[in-house]
């Protein structure tokens, strides 16, 4: 018996909902609470009646601790799944602590007025919620997530150290859109405007945005433009895996898409500045974000596949050792089973099993913790159960 609160209903909750709905056995009571409850009770109606799990919902506005910690002694849940956004991280956490009860997340906390993620703020709670006897899951999505998951399962089995690490994230989806993005669009947005940087002999190198460019021919996809990006699991990868020389994390984009990019950031579009505009303050982006596309209705569009995952190169008993691990995905596969695109579908499978994993026990770590501190095989053994299988490779070709 356990009682899972889930915050946020959006792309990425709405699939990991799907799968705690195909998971009744250690997921039969959740309940949905975000800030629009019609989202919530819209799901709730679509599910209900195809599963055991019971499934209440509330309204909830996660910026408000209060609400928060009320909502959490009324419903009295074992665990606080968060799918909300990177900005409502800390609040939660301060409300999983008064209440007890443990938190997963998929993204690392960020403050609204400056586009800077990092694990700083989080990681302050360890001690906290370590002396409380509960765990912080941080970063159960894809990436981070899944590859924290790749990295930590390539060191248990197969590797003395890891030098290189490379994340590399393809997706060859197509919405035919002229410019749209996967997932919520202030969120993405920042990310892929902002400086690019990377860990080499233990320090950030920080390069201009999307200045170096690869191309990698991706299993299954074929050959994209990719280009290097700032990524929060760098930080804590570079912290929890041995011996690491360097570690990148490339995203492939389109012409189309950065070219779109470029021309909104040059007339001031992408800015996060407020503005006034006819007596009204507007945040530019904010802006941006109600005119674009949203992400959950580009699931019946998209076309094509996602290929997400980790080349490392290191030393196993004296000898080098590449690898590569990989997980391919196919937009509309995850439409058929769920009604969403491959993106959000990557990012909710990791989020239900991050928190199966607390929710059962296998997982028992207290504290605040990222997910390659935690033993990697039985999520890998679950990741091919709920749609997420994945290869590997031992003679991949590299990234210069
Ligand atoms: P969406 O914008 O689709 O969904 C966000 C949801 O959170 C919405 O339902 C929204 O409510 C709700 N919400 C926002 N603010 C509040 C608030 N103050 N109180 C209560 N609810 C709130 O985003 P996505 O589903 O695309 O992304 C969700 C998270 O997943 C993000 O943090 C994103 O960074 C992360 N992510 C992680 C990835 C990974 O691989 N690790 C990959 C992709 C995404 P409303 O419906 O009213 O707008």
């Amino acid at each position: 018996m356990s009682r899972t609160l889930i915050i946020g209903c959006g792309g990425v909750a709405s699939v990991a909902i799907h799968k705690c709905c195909q998971n009744s056995d250690v997921f039969d009571d959740i309940m949905i609470a975000s800030r629009t409850l019609s989202k919530c009770d819209a799901l709730k109606a679509k599910l209900e009646g195809t599963t055991k799990t019971k499934i209440s919902t509330a309204k909830v506005d996660a910026d408000s601790v209060e609400e928060l910690v009320a909502l959490m002694k009324s419903y009295k849940p074992d665990l606080c799944l968060n799918l909300a956004l990177p900005y409502q991280d800390l609040h939660i956490m301060d409300a999983c602590l008064e209440c007890g009860v443990n938190y997963v997340d998929t993204a690392n906390y960020e403050p609204e007025d400056t586009a800077k993620f990092e694990y700083s703020w989080q990681w302050a709670y360890r001690e906290r919620f370590e002396k409380a006897g509960l765990t912080a899951l941080l970063g159960s999505g894809f990436d981070p997530g899944v590859t924290g998951v790749f990295c930590a399962y390539a060191q248990k089995h197969y590797f003395d150290e890891i030098h290189y690490i490379d994340i590399l994230d393809c997706n060859a989806g197509d919405h035919g859109y002229p410019f749209a993005t996967n997932f919520n669009p202030e969120i993405n947005i920042r990310e892929v405007s902002a400086k690019g940087s990377y860990i080499e002999n233990g320090k950030w190198v920080e390069t201009e945005p999307m200045e170096i460019k690869r191309v990698y021919d991706f299993p299954e996809v074929g050959e994209k433009d990719m280009y290097l990006l700032h990524h929060e699991e760098l930080e804590s990868l570079a912290l929890n895996i041995k011996g690491i020389k360097r570690i990148r994390f490339f995203m492939t984009f389109g012409q189309s898409y950065l070219t779109h990019l470029k021309c909104l950031e040059n007339v001031g579009m992408t800015s996060i500045k407020p503005i006034n505009f006819n007596g009204m303050e507007i945040v530019p982006l904010q802006f941006l974000k109600a005119v674009l596309p949203d992400p959950a209705s580009l699931g019946p569009r998209t076309k094509g596949k996602t290929n997400i995952g980790c080349i490392m190169q290191g030393v196993k008993d004296g000898k080098p050792v590449r690898y590569y691990v990989y997980n391919v995905c196919v937009h509309e596969d995850c439409y058929a089973e769920v009604g969403s695109q491959a993106i959000s579908y990557t990012t909710g499978v990791p989020a239900m099993i991050g928190a199966m994993m607390l929710l059962t026990g296998k997982w028992s770590l207290k504290g605040v913790r990222n997910i390659e501190e935690f033993d990697p095989d039985s999520f890998m053994e679950e990741l091919g159960k709920w749609g997420l299988p994945w290869k590997e490779s031992f003679d991949p070709a590299l990234v210069d």
